[in-house]
């Protein structure tokens, strides 16, 4: 193939175009090619390969139509989408209709499994129009079925809400059994098996008599649908390639939806590094990358990558040591042509006070030499690390975005924007009615419920909720809300303007509920701006109930789009990405591996492979910053007191010859001075003691 590989491939290496070329060719870019699996480590290209592959299977006739491409997140999605778009402009030079080719299905699992479920709902039992709820929604829905179970009062004891439904997600997504689930990550819970389970029923059926589905459900559903022979030939008939990025955090869910859907492997593609996997936590397994090959007979054909484009060579090194580790390690020796004198920083500073000045110092000095304020990045363990960092960066009026932190959607004024428009969707949704209504002055819980019992009798009829039988007082209120609802109902409603209005009534009761409203109501009209980007009301919820956008420094949101803001991300959230220099903060024993983290020596080893995924995501420049004290709020009442922390255990002094070591700020020059001037120094405290004999 070598010298006639088109000239969009020309700049891959051989293994990536083997990659990349396996199996494709035929007049329909190629049906009959059996499972490939592309195992490599961070930096070699996967990703870029995987979009490759897309684009090489586009120009060589492939529908795009019928390409799924699986990614872990939207950002995900869409940086891919770019790539195969330019890939394409490329391969147009010999057949422009390709500058017109982009992807239709690409997404997360859940985006993906939302979209197929809208449009196959009838099919399985399910009302087209569910609602998607989110954790909170989720938790709030379990906490009811608790309460009606009387769960939550016969023993003090009881798992929280939140608690179960933690276990009922573990459970789902690991398909395994709820003992063994407990067994392994709930010990404390291990008594309450059988009533858990009570629990679960309770909270599935309340999801089925609401039509709304959790996260899980939409993975759950998608797994049941292609469990049935025939359903699962017409859904996974519909792609003739399905190809999934990061598939080392995938769980045993998502592994049985792709073997549903591609029970022989053909036309799968999967890519995923095991050294990189992060999300054992919420359910994942390695397990799925490692026995890919082996589920099918033949067994796939399998890729490994070894060279990295990424990093420079010191920084390669260092990550490498720190892998190199772990207890458990299955592929690879990365290397790296990137020399470059710089190795990475290891910066012991004095307290998270001075780890924020260390960091905006350096993001400033390396704005003035050129690097984008974009293209440097600051990561951490967990979200609140980054807070005396935010209020820095705040001060100092430097724009940045925050992944992995709170999110914007989940503000309560948000929320209870966001469940209005929910309820008005599907009205027997009972956590999103319950919320609303009480919005109302003058209507408790108990009105509530009642109202909400009754319009769930009568779903349709919305004429019906002008005439609930509210209070004397809230007559007028709840008329004019019924009003709003039902112009958010309509069919055929003018999308957005019913959620304009909406909003306005919102705003209303926006200084009656919060001592802050008008920050708040900020927010709002920020909000109504993301809805007027969407084509739908139902797209518009369902995409940010999946995939929210994040809360970023500056009152009016998101920034623009041109405008350039440093990154601040949780590590695991900076999966996949990369930037030409990356802070990383809290590189201390208990932030990273974190203290929640240490019970068992796996859950380790998975924060060492996080800190593995932070490093590598530098390109140029890295530093790892050690604050030497830390100071805790005491929950006892003693007042505030400081804590002494030390260096990560991953980075043990063996590896100190990876790093460069520095101390900010520099410590003041030693008392030099000659012998005399020592003297000097013994004669004049001797006099001054002197004063008092
Ligand atoms: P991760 O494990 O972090 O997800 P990855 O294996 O997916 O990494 P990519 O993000 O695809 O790696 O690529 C890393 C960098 O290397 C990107 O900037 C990419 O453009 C570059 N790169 C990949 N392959 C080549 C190549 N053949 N020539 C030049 N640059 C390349
Ligand atoms: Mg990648």
């Amino acid at each position: 193939a070598g010298a006639h590989a088109p000239a969009y491939l020309q700049s891959l290496n051989p293994a990536q175009r083997e990659a990349v070329e396996y199996g494709v060719g035929g007049a329909d870019g190629g049906t009959a090619a059996g499972p490939l699996l592309v195992i490599a480590g961070a930096g070699s290209g996967k990703t870029n390969t995987l979009a490759h592959r897309v684009a090489h299977l586009i120009a060589k006739g492939a529908d795009p139509g019928r390409i799924l491409l699986l990614t872990f997140s939207r950002r995900a999605a869409d940086e891919m989408g770019r790539r195969v778009q330019r890939i394409l402009a490329r391969a147009a030079a010999d057949h422009p209709w390709l500058a017109q080719a982009g992807l239709q299905w690409s997404g997360t699992f859940h985006a993906v499994g939302a979209r197929l479920l809208r449009e196959y709902a009838g099919r399985i039992g399910l009302d087209p129009a569910f609602t998607i709820h989110d954790r909170e929604d989720s938790a709030d829905l379990m906490n009811l079925a608790r309460h009606e179970a009387g769960l939550s009062n016969r023993d003090k004891r009881f798992p929280l809400k939140g608690t179960c439904l933690a276990i009922y997600s573990a459970a789902v997504n690991t398909r395994a059994p709820l003992l063994q689930v407990l067994q392994s990550a709930f010990p404390w819970c291990g008594e309450w098996e059988a009533e858990l389970k009570t629990l679960f029923r309770a909270y599935v059926q309340a999801k089925q008599t609401q039509q709304v589905l959790d996260y899980d459900d939409l993975l759950l559903y998608w797994a049941h649908m292609v469990a049935d022979p025939a359903l699962a030939a017409e859904v996974g008939g519909r792609f003739q390639h399905v190809l999934v990025d990061e598939y080392q955090d995938t769980n045993a869910l998502q592994a049985d939806i792709l073997l549903g859907m591609k029970p022989d492997g053909r036309g799968l593609t999967v890519v995923g590094d095991d050294a990189q996997s992060i999300y054992a936590f919420r359910g994942a397994t390695v397990r799925n990358i490692l026995d890919f090959p082996a589920r099918f007979e033949p067994p796939a054909h399998r890729v490994t990558l070894e060279r990295n484009y990424r990093s420079t060579q010191p920084i390669l090194a260092a990550a490498n040591a720190v892998i190199a580790q772990a207890a458990e390690r299955y592929s690879k020796e990365l290397w790296s042509d990137r020399e470059s004198a710089a190795k990475p920083q290891l910066v012991s500073v004095r307290d998270e006070a001075d780890q924020a000045a260390f960091v905006v110092q350096r993001v400033l000095a390396r704005r003035e030499a050129g690097v984008k304020l974009k293209q440097q990045a600051v990561l951490f363990r967990a979200a609140s690390h980054s807070a005396r960092l935010e209020m820095e960066l705040t001060r100092r009026n430097i724009p940045f975005v925050k992944f992995g932190g709170l999110k914007f959607l989940e503000a309560a004024h948000v929320k209870d924007v966001l469940a209005l428009l929910r309820w008005a969707e599907n009205l027997r949704d009972r956590v999103s009615g319950f919320r609303v209504v009480q919005l109302l002055a003058g209507i408790g819980p108990k009105t509530a419920g009642k109202i909400l019992d009754n319009v769930c009798q009568a779903p349709a009829g919305c004429s019906l909720l002008a005439e609930q039988p509210v209070p004397e007082t809230v007559q007028a209120d709840w008329r004019e809300f019924a009003a709003v609802v039902e112009q958010l109902r309509r069919e055929g409603a003018p999308w957005p303007a019913g959620f304009e209005l909406a909003c306005r009534w919102y705003e209303g009761q926006m200084p009656r509920l919060y001592d802050d409203a008008q920050v708040r109501q900020g927010d709002i009209q920020q909000l109504a701006r993301i809805a007027a980007t969407y084509p739908s009301r139902q797209r518009f919820l369902t995409e940010l109930t999946l995939d929210p956008p994040s809360a970023t420094s500056d009152e009016a949101g998101v920034p623009m789009k041109d405008e350039d803001y440093l990154i601040l991300s949780t590590m695991h959230s900076a999966k996949g990405q990369e930037w030409n220099a990356v802070s990383v903060l809290n590189t201390v024993d208990g932030c990273i591996p974190s203290d929640i983290a240490t019970r068992h020596a796996s859950e380790i080893e998975e924060e060492r492979r996080l800190l593995y995924v932070a490093m590598t995501r530098a390109r140029d420049s890295l530093e790892l910053v050690v604050p030497q004290r830390f100071y805790v709020t005491q929950q006892t009442g003693l007042g505030d007191k400081h804590l002494y922390a030390g260096r990560s255990r991953f980075i043990s002094n063996r590896m100190l010859a990876n790093f460069e070591q520095v101390t900010w700020p520099e410590p003041p020059p030693e008392l030099k001075g000659t012998p005399d001037s020592r003297q000097a120094a013994l004669d004049l405290a001797a006099r001054m003691r002197g004063m008092w004999e």
